[in-house]
């Protein structure tokens, strides 16, 4: 385990985007275009890897991996921590890195998305799965153990690239495992950069990154030499994912999309919340599997609340992530940008209440879109139904609990939901009987190391995060003893 004790771990981040394979760092021979999304204007050429490459680092992996899964837990730990304080000299570059490629504000999302990895990387890397004793009796002894599965693929999508990334790199390598990681070719960027850091610091072939097009992850998929796919993504693509990780019965943890709905219950001092629920529905300009996306409020309360809301919502600011002033940055990709388009035609055309926003100006570099919110929009509407991954919110009205609750549950989603009110017996009994991974009651958008975090329904299978999340990168085996 020879790169352990190297003393440098700057990264020139004005060099070229390499691949990192093996311990290597290598190019490819083809490359794509990275684009800003505040200006659409090319950032970077990233490289494409081929079928080759992708098999070189699979290979790779599967050599490192009898002497990293014989390490102890106290050795892989100690060089994730080296690998986070790695990931900490290299932050500003990946903060400011982060902007360029996705488009979240510099100051605020990219800054507190950064940190939170490093975060987790340092923490994960001292959890452990201790060995349980389930039976000790004069006869014999029951213990189950934890043995780490061998190569991981671990693919991402655009919205968190750091933050999802390292959420699955730290611990598949923490139990164990190593990894082969593709992240989103829309943002592959930061993804490449914190490869590049952990070849300095972690031994040859624990961690490789390949970025190239969709059709890598799906080889990755259906490769008999990787035993799981930790999937960040789409639902649509996490079915994909999921049917041809059946070729070799590779397990899988899907976190998929979500139309996570927040319902404000009668009597709730809303003056009080409605910056925090405008930010946890257009944080990141609302590109979010677990943004607010339905917004349920009391009829007692729903017309003055629609009338703060908009006032809030019209303090913030629209525009390249890059400047100090601005709240919420572009849409990062344009095909995201025109599925938006459509979406906000289609609001248009249906004639709903558009109390604030609603349009796209076009003509505009950048992907740039309004805060729009929607005013109490039919449940059937496709606003409601559908996930927008955008900053557009419907604001609906309910009158009882029970309609608002089968309304909640009445979606192929099930990632997340809150709950708002002054009656928390009345809150929490809202709670239990939402059909979601995750329910906050009033609050939203805790997540921790230590908090299992995953979808019901088509938002997912399996979680992350957690000793369900470390258990995830596992097999679970049972030892039985005669004494
Ligand atoms: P996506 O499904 O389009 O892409 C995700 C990744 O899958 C990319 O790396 C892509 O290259 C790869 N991919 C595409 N086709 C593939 C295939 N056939 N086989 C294997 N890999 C393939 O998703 P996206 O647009 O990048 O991300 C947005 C979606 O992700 C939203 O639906 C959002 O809700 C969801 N999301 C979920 C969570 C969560 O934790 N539940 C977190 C973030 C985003």
């Amino acid at each position: 385990m020879s790169n352990a004790q190297s003393s440098s771990v700057k990264v020139d981040f004005t060099k070229p985007y390499l691949l990192s394979i093996n311990g290597d760092l290598t190019t490819a021979h083809n490359t794509f275009d990275v684009f800003n999304p505040a200006s659409n204007e090319v950032i970077a050429r990233a490289p494409d890897a081929s079928s080759e490459q992708l098999e070189a680092a699979i290979q790779g992996a599967r050599r490192a991996l009898p002497a990293w899964s014989a390490l102890g837990w106290e050795e892989r730990g100690a060089y994730i921590t080296r690998y986070a304080d790695a990931l900490e000299e290299n932050k500003e570059d990946l903060v400011t890195l982060l902007t360029l490629e996705q488009g979240k504000p510099r100051h605020t999302m990219a800054k507190s998305e950064v940190e939170a990895a490093i975060y987790w990387v340092r923490e994960v890397a001292k959890r452990t799965i201790p060995v349980e004793v389930i039976e000790d009796t004069e006869q014999h002894t029951v213990e189950v153990h934890h043995t780490p599965l061998g190569v991981v693929g671990a693919i991402t999508p655009w919205n968190f690239p750091v933050l999802l990334g390292l959420w699955k790199v730290a611990p598949c390598l923490v139990t164990g495992n190593v990894m082969v990681l593709k992240p989103s070719p829309y943002t592959p960027l930061t993804s490449l950069r914190f490869g590049e850091i952990a070849q300095k610091v972690l031994p040859a072939g624990v961690l490789s990154v390949v970025s190239g097009g969709n059709e890598l992850g799906q080889v990755m998929t259906e490769h008999p030499d990787i035993a799981k796919i930790s999937f960040t993504g789409s639902t649509a693509t996490g079915k994909k994912v999921m049917a041809s990780s059946s070729t070799n019965l590779k397990r899988v943890t899907l976190e998929l999309g979500g139309n996570d709905a927040a319902i404000v219950l009668q009597g709730t001092d809303y003056k009080a919340i409605i910056p925090t629920l405008f930010w946890a529905a257009f944080g990141n300009s609302g590109q979010w599997c677990i943004a607010i996306k339905r917004l349920y409020v009391h009829s007692s309360i729903h017309a003055e609340f629609v009338r703060e809301f908009v006032e809030c919502a019209k303090t913030k600011k629209v525009g390249d992530g890059m400047d100090a002033s601005t709240d919420l940055g572009p849409i990062q990709n344009r095909m995201q940008y025109n599925k938006l388009i459509d979406l906000f035609d289609d609001v248009k055309k249906n004639g709903y209440e558009v109390p604030l926003g609603g349009d796209i100006d076009r003509s505009l570099a950048g992907n740039f879109v309004p805060v729009t919110i929607v005013d109490n929009p039919p449940e059937n509407s496709r606003i409601v139904r559908e996930e927008p991954f955008g900053p557009i919110l419907p604001i609906l009205a309910f009158d009882s609990v029970d309609d608002v609750v089968s309304r909640a549950n009445a979606s192929p989603f099930g990632l997340g939901g809150s709950v708002w009110g002054p009656d928390r017996a009345e809150a929490i009994a809202v709670a239990n009987r939402l059909e979601t991974g995750t329910v906050w009651v009033n609050e939203i958008h805790i997540h921790g190391i230590d908090i299992p975090f995953g979808g019901f329904k088509q938002s997912g299978i399996g979680v992350e995060n957690g000793h369900e999340g470390l258990c995830e990168f596992t097999n679970t085996k049972t030892l039985m003893l005669r004494k």
